[in-house]
């Protein structure tokens, strides 16, 4: 990746976390998942409303942490506006892959960003978080996951 690239995946990262989309609590959730990073001190609540055809159609969040999983949990919920849950777990994975250095050629559109994240392995857990969040509300409504605790 060359380092113009990188410049702007990070002002990407800084803009969403200085200015962090659907950012407040949800009315009318009917899923919501606590996340927490203790490695570095990120929580992300998550709140969804998903339709009886499995559609999310509203995605929402609070929390408190660093910019990288800030910026990850807004565009997250940007991304997920209008997906299928299918679709929202495949995108974990992808994400996932991306990561852990994994490369992939699925576009992944503004998710692209974190690919440089992948060279910070601390920083993996940051990125992921909000991710592991929308996983436990879709399985497991009212969950609270961490990053720590080696059952996720
Ligand atoms: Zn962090």
């Amino acid at each position: 990746m060359n380092d113009d690239l990188m410049e702007l995946y990070q002002e990407v990262i800084m803009e969403h976390n200085r200015h962090p989309r659907n950012y407040g609590v949800l009315a009318h959730a009917n899923r919501e998942a606590s996340g927490f990073n203790p490695l570095c001190g990120d929580k992300i609540h998550l709140k969804l409303q998903v339709d009886n055809d499995h559609k999310i159609t509203a995605a929402m969040f609070e929390g408190s942490g660093c910019a990288i999983s800030i910026a990850s949990a807004s565009l997250l919920t940007e991304i997920l506006q209008g997906k299928m849950v299918a679709e929202a777990y495949t995108l974990f994975e992808q994400f996932h892959e991306l990561l852990t250095g994994h490369p992939t050629d699925i576009p992944l559109g503004k998710l692209a960003v974190f690919a440089g994240v992948s060279a910070f392995p601390a920083r993996v857990k940051c990125a992921t978080l909000a991710w592991h969040t929308l996983k436990a509300a879709l399985l497991n409504n009212n969950a609270i996951v961490s990053t720590e605790t080696g059952h996720e």
